[in-house]
Parts: C-alpha cells; sequence; structure tokens
C-alpha cells in the first residue's frame, strides 16, 4: 500500500490543521521521509471538543446492541485490510512486516470482545429496606475520553482504549502517534466505514504537551488515558489529579523473567529469548533482566547469545526479517548510551553492543552479563533490543531483585515446580505475570501494572469498569 499523508478526523471528516501545519514522518529503516501529519492547533482541538460533545450524546443513547453491531463489522474490515494497514506500519514504525499484520489481526479480537462486553455493563438492583422502595445501581459512561497513545504499537495501543470507551458509550478523542500516524488512522477509518456516528470519535496530532495541556483539563473531558514512559504519565496523571478527572496509565515496566533450577531451559529460550527480541524490544511487556539461577545460567547464557546472533535484522518490508530498526533515533542514541555506560562499569558484553550500518535506526540483538547493580540497564527501562543476564542462588534472592524497581508491569517465571509458581504468584509485584509461557495479553485478561508502572487495565472486564460511573438511585413509590 502506498503511504500517504495523514490528516485529522473531526466530524468523521478527515481534513487538514486549520493552520496547514504538518510534521513529517520517517521511515526508520531508510531514515528518508514518506509523508506528513497534519499538526493540529487549538482550534482544531476545540472543533474536536464540540464534535465529541455531540457525538456522546447521541452515542451513550444507542442501545448497547447498536453499538456492538458496529464495533462488530469494524473487526470484520480490520480483518480484511490487516495486510494493507500491516505495510503502513511497518514503513512508519520498522517492524517486521508479519508483525504488523498481526498487530492489526489482533485488533479485531480486541474489539470484538469489547463490543460483546459492551452488552453487559449491568447495573444491580439492591434488595430494598421497604417494599415500596426500590434501590438500584446504574452503570453510565463516563464521558468524553481524551486518549494519549505511543508509537511502539501503533494499533494496539489505540484499539484498547477506543473500544472500551466506545462499548461503554463515551465519545473518544484520540491524539495518536505523530511518528506512526496513517496505521491508527486506517483503524479508525474502518471505524467510520462500520457507521459510527460523527463525533464520536476523533483523531489528532500535534505537539503531545500542547494537545494534553488543553484536553486535561478541559471542562468536556472526563476521562484520560495514557499509554507511555513513566515520566510523562506522572504529569498526566498529576494534571488530571488536579483537574479530578479519571485516568487510566499504562506505564513503563522493567519485567524481569526468572528462570528456576528446575526450568525448562529450552522453552524458557525459545519464548522468552523471542519475546526480547520482538518489536526491537520495544515493548512495555518486554523482558529486559533474566535472573537466571546460577545452575544453568551459562547453559541459558550460551542460548541466548545464540538466538540474537542468529535473527536476521533488516529492514521490516524484507521477507524473512526477524527485528526492523528501532522506531526513531532517540532509542539508538539511548541503546549506545547504556551499553557505553555498562562497559564503563565494567559488564560483559556477551554479543551486540553496536548500531548495524549507517542508515535506518538499527542495532545490533544485545546482551550483558556480570552487570554492577548500579548499571544504567538494570535500573532504567531499556527499551530496545538489551537483555542484562543476572544469576541467583534462591528463589528468595530472584524475588527481592524482581521487586527492587519502582516498576510493577510484567514478569515472566520458567519452572516446573507448582510450589515455585504458586510462591511467585503470591510474592511478585507485578501486574501481570506468565509462567512458562510468552507474555499473552488476551482481551479477555486485565492488562495493566502497579507501583510506578501505572493504574487501571485495559484488557479484561476491568478495561470497560474505567470508562463507567456507578449511580446508586433509590426510588420511593408514593
Ligand atoms: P517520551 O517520554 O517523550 O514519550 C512517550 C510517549 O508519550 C510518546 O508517545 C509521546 O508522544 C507521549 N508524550 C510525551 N509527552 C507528552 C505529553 N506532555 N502529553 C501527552 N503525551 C506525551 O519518550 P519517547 O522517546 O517517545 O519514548 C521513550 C520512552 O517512553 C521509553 O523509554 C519507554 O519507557 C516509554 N514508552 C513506553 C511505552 C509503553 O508501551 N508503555 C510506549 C512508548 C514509549
Amino acid at each position: 500500500m502506498t503511504y500517504k499523508n495523514t490528516q485529522l478526523l473531526i466530524d468523521n471528516q478527515w481534513c487538514d490543521a486549520a493552520n496547514g501545519k504538518t510534521i513529517a514522518v520517517v521511515n526508520p529503516s531508510t531514515g528518508l521521509e514518506i509523508g506528513r501529519v497534519a499538526h493540529a492547533g487549538i482550534p482544531d482541538l476545540d472543533r474536536a471538543l464540540l464534535s465529541a460533545q455531540k457525538g456522546f450524546a447521541l452515542w451513550r443513547n444507542t442501545p448497547a446492541i447498536e453499538r456492538s453491531k458496529i464495533m462488530r463489522q469494524a473487526a470484520v474490515l480490520m480483518r480484511e485490510r490487516a495486510a494493507d494497514i500491516g505495510a503502513l506500519m511497518t514503513q512508519e514504525q520498522g517492524k517486521p512486516l508479519i508483525e504488523a499484520k498481526m498487530e492489526a489481526m489482533a485488533s479485531a479480537e480486541i474489539i470484538e470482545w469489547c463490543a460483546e462486553e459492551g452488552r453487559r455493563t449491568y447495573g444491580r438492583i439492591v434488595p430494598a429496606r421497604a417494599m415500596n422502595v426500590s434501590a438500584q445501581v446504574h452503570k453510565e459512561p463516563v464521558g468524553i475520553v481524551a486518549a494519549f497513545t505511543p508509537w511502539n504499537f501503533p494499533i494496539n495501543q489505540v484499539v484498547r482504549k477506543l473500544s472500551a470507551a466506545l462499548a461503554t458509550g463515551c465519545s473518544i478523542i484520540v491524539k495518536a502517534p505523530e511518528e506512526t500516524p496513517a496505521s491508527p488512522a486506517a483503524l479508525i477509518q474502518a471505524f467510520v466505514d462500520a457507521g459510527v456516528p460523527a463525533g464520536v470519535i476523533s483523531l489528532v496530532y500535534g505537539d503531545p504537551a500542547e494537545i494534553s495541556g488543553y484536553l486535561i483539563p478541559h471542562p468536556l473531558v472526563r476521562k484520560i488515558t495514557f499509554t507511555g514512559s513513566t515520566p510523562v504519565g506522572k504529569q498526566l496523571a498529576a494534571m488530571a489529579g488536579l483537574h479530578m478527572k479519571r485516568a487510566t496509565m499504562e506505564l513503563g515496566g522493567h519485567a524481569p523473567v526468572i528462570v528456576a533450577e528446575d526450568a525448562d531451559i529450552a522453552l524458557a529460550l525459545k519464548t522468552a529469548g523471542t519475546m526480547k527480541f520482538r518489536n526491537a524490544g520495544q515493548v512495555c511487556v518486554s523482558p529486559t533482566r533474566f535472573l537466571v539461577h546460577n545452575a544453568v545460567k551459562a547453559e541459558f547464557t550460551k542460548g541466548l547469545v545464540a538466538i540474537a546472533e542468529k535473527l536476521r535484522v533488516a529492514d521490516g518490508m524484507v521477507d524473512g526479517t526477524q527485528m526492523g530498526p528501532l522506531a526513531n533515533a532517540r532509542r539508538v542514541t539511548a541503546m549506545t548510551a547504556l551499553t557505553a555506560d555498562a562497559l564503563a562499569k565494567g559488564a560483559t558484553l556477551a554479543t551486540g553492543g553496536e548500531r548495524i550500518g549507517t542508515s535506518g535506526n538499527f542495532f545490533a540483538p544485545t546482551v550483558f552479563t556480570d552487570l554492577p547493580m548500579n548499571a544504567d540497564v538494570l535500573n532504567t527501562e531499556p527499551f530496545g533490543p538489551m537483555a542484562a543476564i543476572m544469576g541467583f542462588d534462591t528463589l528468595e534472592d530472584a524475588i527481592n531483585e524482581a521487586n527492587r524497581l519502582p516498576f510493577g508491569l510484567a514478569s515472566y517465571a520458567f519452572t516446573s515446580s507448582l510450589k515455585n509458581a504458586h510462591m511467585l504468584s503470591q510474592r511478585l509485584e507485578v501486574g501481570m505475570l506468565w509462567v512458562n509461557q510468552g507474555g499473552a495479553p488476551w482481551a479477555e485478561m486485565p492488562f495493566g501494572g502497579v507501583k510506578d508502572s501505572g493504574y487501571g487495565s485495559e484488557g479484561g472486564i476491568e478495561a470497560l469498569e474505567a470508562y463507567l460511573n456507578t449511580k446508586a438511585v433509590g426510588i420511593v413509590c408514593v
């Protein structure tokens, strides 16, 4: 599919920004500009807000079953269009085409789950205190949502918010990533084509700080949802708090992978090793700290290095590519700095550690061992193709290390002992634990973090709760 410029969507009309401003979109494999995206100003945001107000009035009064039908049609369209949309995503984000298509396909499942769950946003009847009294609990849509999403999963990060908002009867203004604008625009086009009325979804791009600084305090906006880094999440959560807005924050992580002495090492390598380099490690649940029992550490290290060295790193559009470039030049700078820091502090570089080529943002899959605890990569989220292996002697030590950081998003464990798995499920301070499997962010399961990784959940029935207000109604029949 040819890459085109991306416009704003306001009132179901694709339009340029009122001031005509645009931002360049760059292919991370080549470093070349491939298109432009409209840069909204305040007048565009005001139009989107008024449209969202109209959209909310209409959508909240649309029966859940009708909303569900339109959403399910959007899912059908996403499946039909996944190959074309995947190609757009690979050109703007860099991930291998197969991963991009899978992301577009997987969005359909999330839409369908929320569409169905929206039909089950039950209130309840509470046993009343007198026979002429009715005590009821109603669930109502929270109102206009402002959603801010990042560039690592341009569709997935939008569709989780969009689907839950629409299923509950909210309207939504999405501020999607300027670096990867075309694929989220294609997702939203599917909803428009499926019959979502004007004003229910608006899509804007521009200066993230300007847009969040305008929308979060705006009296028409009732709910904020953000996925991105912890520092930005804390700023936005503070602003939301100041203006008494509901908020969901899906922030950074630093996922521990505990490989116990009794683990199936081949399974651990195949699953966690593959996951590590998926999307070039730019995944909030990417395995980062590999905590491996000292009895199996040498074997595991050898295996992970072999996986890293065998990966085919190239332009995501090239057949057979297993890892593409980093999505932007900032990540290459970050990987280079983490490598220099680790080496200066005496870590052993088992493989990788350098940029590949001179054009595009390619960085070699990297594995470190023997890291001192003050190495930056053990303390800040690497968000790139970098694995750090550390040994441990007792599971207690591994748990302490896993819980040491302020992050608490995903975690992984490999063990054949039920007792270990049970203990880890109770002791790890995380939002998600996957044992003997890779990450499984299924639509029907909660997805979110604790501690500095944020709050709220973007999966399971919890995903919809975040977009609902609870109203207690007592009626005395006189
Ligand atoms: P960043 O912190 O500048 O931005 C992260 C995201 O937040 C981007 O999508 C950006 O557009 C948005 N953003 C930034 N300031 C904003 C504001 N004031 N209002 C609204 N949105 C704002 O960092 P970056 O260089 O784009 O990404 C690097 C870091 O971000 C990574 O190290 C990683 O920790 C984190 N990140 C996390 C996720 C995730 O899935 N949780 C996704 C992307 C990036």
